[in-house]
């Protein structure tokens, strides 16, 4: 590189983050990283990245009890995969960008969950890759992207659904479609309030399917048939199955990802006759 375009490069970068901006999420005067959006390089530092999962279904960090219970075998969802441990400087960012509305935490989630769509696209190729393919045939990607929703009283006090513009971000810079698929159910009353056995039943009738978005998988139907086949089971024959990455900010118990997941499995079955793999990722792993 010439001096001329170092210098020019050197200017340009400048530009983009002049020293001594004030970091989102700390508020200090600082130098500003270029990989994740208005944050300084201390902060940057300190992101409890789950950078690999020790539990292979709900993508938590350590070693996990709630994933050994039998209940769990029957899940409707293949995995999880959370960007971060939920620690009190993740609850904090999540708390300014969901309650407080603080629109530049969306940039800065957006981009740290992408990288962990990145790694679970790797991660889950070299999963299926073990059947003799090449790994780059068998590369894993989402045909198309949805998101928990809110209640219609929600979104109104809200102002947005955290889930649904996490989804968008990453749908747009990982060019996957985004089907709004679930709608979420007025009140379910205080969830604190009920047992552990009336909490699952009212988390089952929280959501149901949306039936505009059902008919945005025939388009992606069509364009996913004209593919060559393939498999996720090794088994050659079959088409594999629709998938589909639901994305939520905070993965807790699994009890929303799993109910909302079952809820697209039977409705895809029902209305298309396809099977569909759900993975989910979410910003956090409490
Ligand atoms: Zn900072
Ligand atoms: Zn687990």
């Amino acid at each position: 590189m010439s001096a001329l375009s170092f210098a020019f490069t050197h200017f340009i970068r400048n530009l983009l983050t002049p020293p001594g901006d004030i970091c989102l999420t700390c508020g200090g005067k600082s130098r500003l990283v270029r990989n994740w959006p208005g944050i300084c390089q201390r902060c940057a530092d300190g992101i409890p990245w789950i950078d690999k999962a020790r539990c292979l279904y709900c993508g938590r960090a350590f070693g996990c009890p709630d994933c050994l219970r039998m209940e769990v075998r029957d899940r409707a969802f293949i995995l999880n995969r959370s960007a971060v441990q939920y620690s009190d400087v993740m609850r904090e960012w999540l708390a300014q960008y969901k309650y407080r509305g603080h629109e530049r935490y969306a940039q800065l989630l957006i981009r740290m969950m992408s990288h962990t769509l990145v790694q679970m696209e790797r991660e889950i190729s070299a999963l299926h890759s073990g059947a003799g393919q090449p790994a780059s045939k068998m590369r894993w990607k989402p045909d198309m992207i949805t998101f928990v929703p809110v209640s219609t009283t929600r979104l109104m006090e809200r102002g947005f659904n955290q889930a649904q513009v996490l989804a968008e971000g990453l749908g747009k810079i990982h060019h996957i479609p985004i089907v709004p698929l679930l709608i979420r159910s007025e009140h379910t009353g205080k969830q604190s309030f009920k047992t552990r056995q009336e909490r699952i039943q009212s988390m089952q009738h929280a959501f149901v399917i949306d039936p505009e978005g059902l008919q945005f998988i025939n388009s992606i139907r069509l364009d996913w048939s004209t593919r060559s086949k393939r498999s996720l089971t090794g088994t050659p024959q079959s088409m594999g199955a629709l998938r589909i990455l639901l994305i939520d900010d905070i993965y807790t118990t699994g009890s929303t990802v799993n109910t909302c997941s079952g809820v697209m499995q039977n409705a895809v079955q029902h209305y298309y006759g396809l099977k569909t793999e759900i993975f989910s990722l979410t910003w956090a792993r409490s």
